[in-house]
């Protein structure tokens, strides 16, 4: 990738599939489209692999796996730093492919692919440091020597909604424990990924350690793939509604999994909230990628106290923000990633309207072409509103009123997700309290964004199994072995 123009950095993406190390046409020469959500323009074709390419990349993940093992932690962790400093170099041209296939204002593409490269820094550090241990029996004739091995061949499956930064949160790791790797990105976004598979080979991973899908048929490909049995891990972000088909075909040979599933974020203010840094927040959490992220608050819940002046303040700001095509400069809300998305935030809206909310600002979409809506605020949200159960997954802020703590709690925890809550107070004992009863695997105190590559990223309750980054990431690929030693 040389230029910064947007057919350029199309151009320069190789569209066919890299199986095991070679960039290969899908076998029954088929593509399939990737549109610009701001526009409705195809951007390119890509291939679109058929489950018989599938297999071609299992068998190479399987013949890499035992040489892919025996290498160097020391090496994997410099093909990743490596793989980190190209991302950084060509942050710019990255940052344009994606908000070209996937909608997010140039700005937050940037601050992508920064986070992306961050966890091919932190596992090419964390692949030296895999641990094991040496200890005598209890009964003091034995020992026991405890090592850590990869899990081996592993299948990745990511969304459109982090185009890159769902792919290195489990190739970095992947790379780091010895697995070798099958991902399947979305159909939606294939071309940051397919981009990311060449800045890997650059940087000298093996080939077949890494393959790539794209295909049209994610599951005509991925549920064979899933069922062989050779591959013996299954690490998928995306609906807790798939999650859940998934792992009911990963039973089936017993498949190690991770599940980054849905979530159902609520943001808790209390009257003793700094109303700035909770407005400020609240714009971070429910905007962030066009609130189409899975950490997107979607329940906002506020103290009587402050009620009128924080809604007054976010709607505000929400109403403000300026709407286009994210490549255009100073726009802060893009298109959502189709048209079913839009429909699915239009008629979430219709429904609380029409349960007695009341729409403080947008509440309508925007003129075409292209998936827009506008950024909305919604107050007086009745618990049994759909919003309050569903992903919105788009830029609405439902708030709701509550008086007590135990109230905030009861409605907070009022749900099958448990990824993240937001907590805003600045009581400190209270902060503490309600951050243990949260029933989520994280939570936001006083701040707006969770997301860090050095620390567990994950849920509880039907938003998922398993964490991604942090000093736990990488165990999500190794088994622990044990020898039991005689004297
Ligand atoms: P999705 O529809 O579940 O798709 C996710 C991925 O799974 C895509 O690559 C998709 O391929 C693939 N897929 C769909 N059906 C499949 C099947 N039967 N077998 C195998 N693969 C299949 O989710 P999405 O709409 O792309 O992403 C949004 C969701 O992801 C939201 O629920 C969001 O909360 C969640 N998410 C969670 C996290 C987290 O860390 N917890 C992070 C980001 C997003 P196609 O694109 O070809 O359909």
């Amino acid at each position: 990738m040389g230029t910064v123009s947007e057919s350029g950095v199309v151009d320069a993406v190789n569209k066919e599939l890299f199986l095991g190390g070679k960039w290969t046409p899908a076998s029954e020469g088929r593509t399939f489209a990737v549109t610009d959500p701001a526009t409705g323009e195809v951007l390119c074709e890509v291939a679109d692999a058929t489950a018989a390419d599938g297999m071609v990349a299992l068998d190479a993940a399987v013949s890499a796996q035992e040489s892919w093992a025996q290498c160097p932690p020391r090496e994997r962790g410099e093909i990743l730093r490596r793989s980190y400093e190209a991302l950084m170099a060509r942050q710019e041209e990255l940052a344009l492919l994606m908000t070209l296939e996937m909608g997010k204002p140039l700005a937050e593409a940037r601050g992508e692919i920064a986070y992306a490269a961050e966890f091919f820094r932190w596992f090419a550090e964390e692949a030296v440091r895999i641990d094991g241990g040496y200890a005598v029996a209890p009964n003091g004739s034995g020992r026991f020597l405890v090592t850590k091995q990869p899990v081996g061949p592993s299948l990745l499956i990511t969304p459109w909604n982090f185009p890159m930064a769902m792919g290195t949160r489990k190739i970095g790791p992947a790379v780091a424990a010895g697995c070798t790797m099958i991902v399947k990105p979305a159909a939606q976004t294939p071309l940051s990924m397919l981009a990311l598979a060449r800045i890997l080979a650059d940087a000298g991973l093996p080939d077949g350690v890494l393959s790539v899908l794209t295909t049209s048929d994610a599951g005509g490909v991925m549920e064979p793939l899933i069922r062989d049995g050779r591959a013996r891990k299954l690490s998928f972000t995306g609906s807790t509604g798939v999650g859940r088909r998934l792992l009911e075909q990963c039973a089936d040979k017993v498949l190690r999994t991770s599940m980054e599933l849905g979530g159902n974020a609520p943001f808790l203010v209390f009257d003793d909230a700094d109303l700035d840094d909770a407005v400020e927040g609240a714009m971070a959490a429910k905007m962030r990628n066009i609130g189409e992220a899975c950490t997107a608050a979607n329940r906002f819940y506020v103290q009587r106290g402050i009620a009128d002046e924080f809604s007054r303040r976010l709607t505000e700001r929400m109403s403000s923000l300026p709407i286009g095509r994210g490549t255009e400069d100073g726009v802060v809300v893009g298109p959502l990633i189709d048209e079913a998305a839009v429909d699915k935030v239009s008629a979430l809206v219709a429904d609380a309207a029409q349960r007695g909310a009341d729409v403080l600002t947008g509440g309508a979409t925007v003129d075409g072409p292209g998936n827009f809506y506008q950024p909305t605020v919604l107050t007086g949200v009745p618990t049994d509103a759909r919003m309050a159960d569903e992903e919105i997954f788009g830029p609405v802020a439902p708030i709701t009123v509550f008086d007590t703590e135990e109230e905030a709690l009861a409605a907070a925890n009022d749900t099958e997700y448990g990824l993240v809550g937001y907590v805003y107070t600045s009581d400190v004992k209270r902060a503490l309290r309600v951050s243990e009863r949260l029933e989520t695997g994280m939570v936001g105190l006083n701040q707006g964004v969770v997301s860090n590559p050095a620390a567990p990223f994950g849920g509880i309750k039907q938003s998922g199994l398993g964490r991604e980054g942090g000093t736990v990431g990488i165990d999500e690929f190794l088994e622990t072995k044990y020898v039991a030693v005689s004297l």
